[in-house]
């Protein structure tokens, strides 16, 4: 009895250990908003579970009132942490609904028809329709490898609820009670399943946080703070990302962009000002550019553009009304001024090194400027004042 006991214990100390675990974790990424749940979910289990130890000492009313609902507090508070990361919001009105039936099936079976084997199976059925909800619910967004571990252990521990419920019961049903519950096989073994689940799901949102802020870390590097386009880290990982050959072996185009006699607007308007039309300029370059190109912070207020598989007539009808928009656009941050953008464009291929279309990019953008700037310039494309002739209008 008291080696049952003590074993009853390990329990509620592994969802302790996890429910700190996760608030650690959470210490260091904030911005991950599940995990607050899954760390009150383990702590939930860890009372519930404590609750379970003590229930012989306590008014089986009262126990009844306070340890079920902390296991089903448990089960929602987990679900709320499934569905926070993977949809962003809670279904809160279902999981109240589900939590109030099985509120409602419980009492009836104390005060209506007084039946602790029924209770025992609508707690367990509860824990299993609550778990699949979640499981069956977001199994549109449960798609990487580990979603699907997660989604599978879920999903297992959900099924060991129900039929090792039945099972259990099915041997135990005329001999368990209200005081010898504690230590009955159905509460043992529902405290061993549910611990070995525990430790299951709690390693594999581990891995999954792991993953999350890695990723975020990631981002952070390859992006420019300013700008929010990508910055030269960010640059080489898309360029290294990119097939070989591109599908219908036309080259990929590399267009460089710089703003046009921006020293001055820096010293007119100030720092700040020059930083918001560097802001101006990479937003309209993002949202004029296809979803396969990528802009990158070249340095200062020079921007390149990469259009992986286009040809140069894309390239220049892109960097034209790119130019032609700036030029259009008024800034209320110098008085409402205008400001031009000088384009240089080369073809690239990805066999090549993109540095030597950078290179050639360079020179048509410095053709563009020598030509008096606010104009587009292709590498090759003829003399200087031929090619912004060629610009498209
Ligand atoms: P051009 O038409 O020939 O391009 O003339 P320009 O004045 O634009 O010349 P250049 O491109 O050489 O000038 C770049 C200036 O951009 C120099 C530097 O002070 C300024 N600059 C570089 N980075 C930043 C930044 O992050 N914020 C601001 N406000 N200014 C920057
Ligand atoms: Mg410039
Ligand atoms: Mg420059």
């Amino acid at each position: 009895m008291l080696g049952q006991s003590y074993f009853q214990l390990i329990g509620p100390l592994i969802f302790v250990v996890f429910s700190f675990g996760f608030g650690l974790v959470w210490r260091y990424a904030p911005d991950i908003r599940a995990i607050p749940y899954f760390a009150l979910s383990y702590f939930l289990g860890a009372s519930a579970m404590t609750g379970d130890f003590f229930r012989n000492a306590m008014d089986p009313v009262v126990a009844m009132y306070v340890i079920n609902p902390l296991y089903i507090a448990t089960a929602v508070s987990f679900c709320a942490g499934l569905f926070t990361f993977y949809s962003g919001r809670v279904p809160w009105k279902p999981l109240a609904l589900q939590s109030l039936a099985i509120l409602a099936a419980l009492s009836w079976f104390k005060f209506g028809h007084e039946d602790i084997v029924m209770r025992t199976m609508v707690m367990n059925t509860g824990a299993f329709v609550l778990f699949g909800y979640a499981a069956v619910g977001l199994r549109r967004q449960m798609t990487r490898l580990v979603d699907r571990i997660l989604q599978t252990v879920v999903m297992i521990n959900a099924v060991q609820l129900l039929l090792r419920t039945l099972v259990v019961l099915w041997f135990e049903r005329s001999t368990l009670t209200e005081s010898n519950y504690a230590d009955s096989v159905a509460a043992l073994s529902l405290h061993f399943a549910v611990s070995v689940a525990a430790l299951a799901l709690a390693g594999i949102l581990f891995v999954m946080f792991g993953m999350e802020i890695v990723a975020n870390l990631t981002k952070t590097s390859e992006t420019d703070p300013l700008t929010g386009v990508l910055n030269r880290r960010g640059l080489n990982a898309r360029v290294a990302a990119l097939p070989a050959e591109p599908p219908n072996a036309t080259a990929h185009v590399v267009v460089l962009a710089d703003i046009d006699r921006f020293k001055k607007i820096n010293d007119r308007h100030g720092h700040e000002a020059g930083d918001r039309i560097i802001g101006h300029f990479a937003r309209l370059l993002g949202c004029t550019a296809r979803d396969d190109d990528f802009v990158v912070r070249w340095g200062g207020e020079e921007f390149m553009v990469v259009m992986p598989g286009a040809d140069i007539a894309m390239a220049r009808l892109y960097a034209e009304s790119v130019r032609t928009a700036f030029e259009g656009l008024r800034h209320d941050c110098i008085g409402g001024e205008a400001v031009t953008a000088s384009f240089g464009i080369a073809a690239w291929s990805a066999a090549n090194p993109i540095a030597e279309a950078a290179r050639f990019a360079d020179r048509a953008l410095y053709s563009a400027k020598r030509a008096g700037r606010n104009r587009v310039c292709v590498h090759g494309a003829g003399r200087p004042d031929e090619a912004a002739r060629n610009a498209v209008a």
